[in-house]
């Protein structure tokens, strides 16, 4: 389900079908997946998807919903697809497909394959300096839009932390899929009303008051505040710099802390 309540993206086992109100579709990776995983279903399945499901995204655009605005895609940007996503934003915009295309937040398994889904921390800013200024060339040019570039996607704003929670397959309640701090677990700490009332948790809506320095005085903090699951996962804090901002590249990066359950709530 996409933010704004629209059905947009999923994978599945639905049959292909043309019919909006059930269509489940998964568009495909361009990733290549290393062989200790790929024993993984799920993982197979995303490296490799049935020609079906191409075939499903053609069903959606025949039964009209990239013509009512219905229809996003969603990509991360990796080294794999970097020379691609220029071509692949320029077919969605001319489909009426909302592009949704990200940095990764390198977290869980991710960061097994961290040199495979994100660029070496040196050149990691300026690259994606690049692809979002090319992509706003693109929009200005050909579609007219126009937008201003930062992360954590390009046309686009995070805002994940005034408005959500993610509730994970323990019933862990987090701020959303990147940031995998749980501030309490269903049935064990209470309903997931008692959970997002908490103080703690309310505390993660007044994020743009919190986040550090330099994002704190970023002349764009009233439209983002970067990608909070980035800076967790980069220091342990989910309100720290966001770390690959193109922006803020004159202030040291954070240092890179280690994966875990280190300061979670969950008791592991
Ligand atoms: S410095 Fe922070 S608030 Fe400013 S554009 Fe970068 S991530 Fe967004």
């Amino acid at each position: 389900m996409h933010r704004s309540g629209n059905p947009v993206l999923a994978a599945g086992e639905d049959p292909p079908t043309p019919e909006p109100s059930s269509a489940i579709v998964h568009a495909g990776s361009a990733l290549e997946i290393p062989e200790h995983l790929r024993a993984d279903p799920f993982v197979r399945y995303m490296s490799d998807p049935p020609l079906e499901d191409i075939a499903n995204v053609d069903a959606l655009l025949e039964a009209g919903f990239a013509k009512e605005g219905r229809l996003a895609l969603e990509t991360i940007i990796c080294p794999q697809n970097y020379e691609d996503l220029p071509d692949m934003w320029r077919w969605m915009r001319q489909q009426g497909i909302i592009p949704e295309v990200e940095i990764p937040t390198i977290h869980g398994r991710a960061a097994v394959n961290h040199m495979s889904l994100s660029f070496d921390e040196a050149e990691a800013s300026a690259k994606y300096r690049a692809l979002f200024e090319e992509l706003l060339r693109i929009d200005e040019t050909e579609f007219g839009f126009t937008w201003i570039p930062h992360p954590p996607f390009p046309a686009g704003s995070c805002t994940l932390f005034e408005t959500n929670c993610y509730v994970n397959d323990r019933g862990g309640v987090q701020p959303c899929a990147g940031v995998d701090k749980e501030f309490g677990i269903i049935g064990r700490d209470g309903t997931l009303a008692d959970i997002v009332t908490t103080a703690e948790f309310q505390g993660v809506r007044r994020v743009r008051e919190r986040v550090a320095e330099p994002c704190a005085s970023c002349d764009l903090i009233d439209v983002c505040y970067g990608c909070r699951g980035a800076s967790y996962q980069a220091t342990g804090d989910m309100f720290a710099a966001d770390p690959v901002c193109f922006r803020n590249q004159d202030v040291t990066p954070p240092k890179r802390v280690t994966q875990g359950c280190e300061g979670c709530s969950c008791g592991s």
